[in-house]
C-alpha cells in the first residue's frame, strides 16, 4: 500500500481526485481518498498498491507528487528534531530535499520560515547521514502549516522537475500578453529541452487560433517560425506588422491552411467539446503534426468534461488510424483551464533521426 501527497492549483483538489481514482480504479488498484481540505492545495490518496504508480506527467490536475514516509507534527520551537527522528528510522540518503507549502495565501506566509529552515535541515540531514549528491531519491517536505510536516519521496521522473511542480518563468517585455508564459511553460513541460530544438525550428509553420493580442504568436515567432494570427481582434506590439506574422481576421472554427502547417496552437475560449472537435478535424485532415491548446473548464465536473474533450480527440484520430501522444496538464499560468499537446507519432516520416 502506498499514500501519495498529490499538489494542485488552490480549488482543483476535487479535479485531482476525481481524476486518480478512476486512473487507478481501472487498473485494480483500490483507492481511497485520506485527506482534502478544498481550497488547501494539496490532497492526500491512498491506494492498495504501489504498482501501477501515480506519475505526475500523466495526471492533469496534479502539479506535484510524492509517496508519503511520515506525517509529523510539529512543536512550536525546534522542529528539526522531529524530522530528523521521522527520517532517520527511513534509512537510505536522499540526493536532494524540497522544502514545500501549500500555494495559497496561508502556504505563501510560510516562505520566509522556510528559507530560513532549508539550510538548517539540509545541515542536520548531513550530519546524519541522510543526503547523498549521488542518489536519485528526493525528499519533499511539505508544510500544510508551520505546525505539521509531511515528509514524502519521489525518484526520477515520477514527480515534476520543480519544488512545489511550479516553473516560473519571467514575463519577456516585448511579448504583448502574459498569456505568453502559458506557451512558453507549455513547450518546457511537454517538450522539454532536447524536444524544443527537435521540434520547435526556425522555418517551421504555424497557425495560431485566436491569436489576438499576440502572446502565443510572440512565442513561435521569436523561434524563427511563421505564423498565421487568426482573429478578428487586433495583434499588438511586437506582433502587429511582424513580418513574420500573417493577422488574419477570420472565424477559427472555419479558417484552414491552404498547406500543412509544423504546429497548430489555439487558445480561444470556446466549450472544450467544440475546440477538441476542431483539432481533431486539424489531425484528420492532415493539416498538422503536432499542436498545443488549451481547454477552458469553467464548469463544475471540470473532470469528466475534461476526459470527454479528450475521448472526442481519440476517437477521432483512432477511427482515421493515426497513431498519436497526448499529454495534458493545468500548467502553472493556467485559471480555469488545461492545456493539451496532441502529436501523431510515425507515419510519413520514415527512417530513424541520429
Ligand atoms: N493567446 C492569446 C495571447 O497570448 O495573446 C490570447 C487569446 S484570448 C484568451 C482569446 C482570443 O480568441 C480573443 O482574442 C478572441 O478574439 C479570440 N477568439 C474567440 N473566438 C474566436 C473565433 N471563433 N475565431 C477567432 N478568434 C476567436
Amino acid at each position: 500500500a502506498v499514500r501519495y501527497l498529490l499538489q494542485t492549483r488552490a480549488g482543483f483538489e476535487r479535479d485531482a481526485w476525481q481524476e486518480v481514482e478512476p486512473w487507478l480504479l481501472e487498473r485494480g488498484v483500490e483507492t481511497r481518498l485520506a485527506e482534502l481540505v478544498e481550497q488547501g492545495g494539496f490532497l492526500l490518496v491512498d491506494a492498495a498498491d504501489s504498482q501501477p504508480a501515480l506519475n505526475w506527467s500523466t495526471l492533469a490536475f496534479t502539479r506535484q507528487l510524492c509517496r508519503v514516509v511520515a506525517d509529523v507534527e510539529l512543536g512550536e520551537r525546534d522542529r528539526l528534531t522531529p524530522l530528523l527522528a521521522a527520517l532517520r528510522s527511513r534509512g537510505t540518503p536522499f540526493g536532494s530535499v524540497w522544502l514545500e507549502v501549500p500555494d495559497t495565501n496561508d502556504g505563501k506566509s510560510l516562505s520566509g520560515f522556510t528559507r530560513k529552515f532549508q539550510p538548517l535541515l539540509e545541515e542536520g540531514l548531513t550530519a546524519a547521514g541522510l543526503l547523498d549528491a549521488g542518489s536519485r531519491r528526493r525528499l519533499h517536505v511539505y508544510f500544510p502549516h508551520k505546525g505539521r510536516a509531511i515528509l514524502g519521496v519521489s525518484q526520477g521522473d515520477e514527480a515534476a522537475p520543480w519544488p512545489m511542480g511550479i516553473l516560473r518563468l519571467r514575463m519577456p517585455a516585448e511579448a504583448p500578453s502574459r498569456s505568453t508564459l502559458k506557451l512558453a511553460e507549455a513547450f518546457e513541460v511537454f517538450l522539454g529541452r532536447d524536444g524544443q530544438r527537435d521540434r520547435l525550428k526556425e522555418g517551421m509553420t504555424a497557425v495560431d487560433l485566436g491569436a489576438a493580442p499576440g502572446g502565443w504568436t510572440w512565442q513561435l515567432i521569436r523561434r524563427g517560425i511563421k505564423t498565421y494570427a487568426i482573429d478578428n481582434g487586433p495583434m499588438k506590439g511586437a506582433c502587429d506588422g511582424h513580418p513574420l506574422v500573417k493577422h488574419l481576421r477570420a472565424d477559427g472554427f472555419r479558417y484552414r491552411p491552404q498547406h500543412p502547417v509544423d504546429w497548430l496552437v489555439c487558445d480561444m475560449v470556446e466549450q472544450p467539446a467544440r475546440v477538441s472537435d476542431l483539432i481533431a478535424a486539424w489531425f484528420v485532415g492532415g493539416l498538422t503534426r503536432q499542436a498545443i491548446f488549451n481547454l477552458k473548464l469553467p464548469m463544475k465536473k471540470r473532470a469528466l468534461a475534461l476526459r470527454d474533450a479528450l475521448d472526442r480527440i481519440g476517437d477521432a484520430l483512432d477511427a482515421a488510424e493515426i497513431r498519436h501522444t497526448v499529454a495534458v496538464k493545468q500548467l502553472y499560468h493556467d485559471r480555469e483551464e488545461v492545456t493539451v499537446y496532441l502529436a501523431r507519432v510515425g507515419g510519413k516520416t520514415r527512417g530513424k533521426r541520429g
